[in-house]
């Protein structure tokens, strides 16, 4: 059993009937790194999330640096485009053109100060240059498997155990990267944890009948646009109508709106995971989500609420 998990007694029930004390009752919430900008409303979220179950209940999350490790040990973990790249049969070329591209970009995708009607443009212009880069390359299946597991990232730990307990409850989950949608997959399979109540909303590669690469799937994932992509995909959108309240995951302050603008939701708990450049970030992500997650590379958190709206110990 984890580390995290031994807290013998702990999920007695009887707090999570106690209405403006749920806070001060989960001691994973009473740690040194975890920030909560607004206790009175946290606690009226999650006393709602609690009071209406699991048969309420959907999750939307982040991939990168939110289902998976912000570091291990200090070191980042490779993204979607960093592992593809080392497909053999893929050219230098391309891993050039990325790396020029994510040097650019990502700082524009963090930075702070950047308004949000650029930032989109700005990341769809990334989304498009990613896209031409890969046009007319070929890369086999069989390859993208043998690099993801070489250099594919490490989920965060108790990942496991949240996604078997949101499988068990029948919640859906809908995964977002707005990288590449084939290591998402692949990562989420090798690892065991791709279950049938999750669903994967990213940029997938497609090939055309000889194998080669003609793009990725429209329309275009960006870290601006994911709630856009759920209102209007009526697959998504079936899965999640009676679901009235959400337990959001996210690393960039964009994630936080991914729930912005769905129909019927009622009830959203934004859990957001803090790691680059701290300091200066910490007043946007408290602004941005209900509790902020500093350099915490586990599910503990969101464990410990699933535990009180699931009502288990
Ligand atoms: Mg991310």
């Amino acid at each position: 059993m984890s580390k995290f998990l031994g807290y013998p007694g702990l999920f007695s029930c009887k707090y999570c009937t106690n209405k403006m004390d749920l806070i001060g009752k989960i001691p994973q919430l009473n740690k040194k790194h975890v920030h909560i900008n607004n206790p009175d409303k946290f606690n009226k979220i999650l006393q709602q999330l609690i009071e209406d179950g699991p048969s309420k209940l959907q999750v939307l999350s982040d991939f990168g640096k939110t289902i998976t490790k912000q570091h291990h040990k200090g070191k980042p973990h490779l993204n979607g485009y960093g592992i593809i790249k080392n497909c053999p049969s893929l050219t230098d070329e391309l891993g050039k053109t990325l790396d020029g591209l994510y040097k650019k970009y990502y700082p524009m995708e963090m930075d702070l100060h950047i308004p949000l009607k650029e930032k989109y443009q700005l990341m769809e212009e990334w989304w498009d240059l990613n896209e031409n880069a890969f046009k007319g390359l070929i890369v086999s299946p069989k390859e993208l498997e043998v690099v993801c597991k070489q250099l594919g990232p490490t989920l965060r730990e108790g990942m496991n155990i949240a996604f078997d307990m949101l499988y068990k409850e029948e919640v859906p989950v809908l995964v977002f990267s707005a990288g590449l949608g084939d290591i998402v997959k692949l990562v989420l399979n090798q690892k065991e944890v791709l279950l049938p109540n999750i669903k994967i909303v990213s940029n997938f590669l497609k090939f055309n009948s000889e194998g080669v690469i003609e793009g990725f799937t429209a329309p275009p994932i960006h870290i601006y646009n994911k709630n856009e992509y759920i209102i209007e995909n009526a697959e998504f959108y079936n899965c999640i109508i009676d679901k009235t309240n959400v337990i959001l995951l996210g690393d960039s302050i964009g994630d936080a709106k991914m729930a912005e603008g769905i129909p019927h939701v009622k009830n959203v708990l934004k859990i957001g995971f803090l790691y680059e450049r701290k300091e200066e970030a910490l007043p946007n992500y408290l602004d941005a989500y209900d509790v902020v997650l500093e350099d915490d590379q586990t599910m503990e958190v969101f464990i410990s609420l699933l535990k009180c709206i699931f009502k288990k110990k």
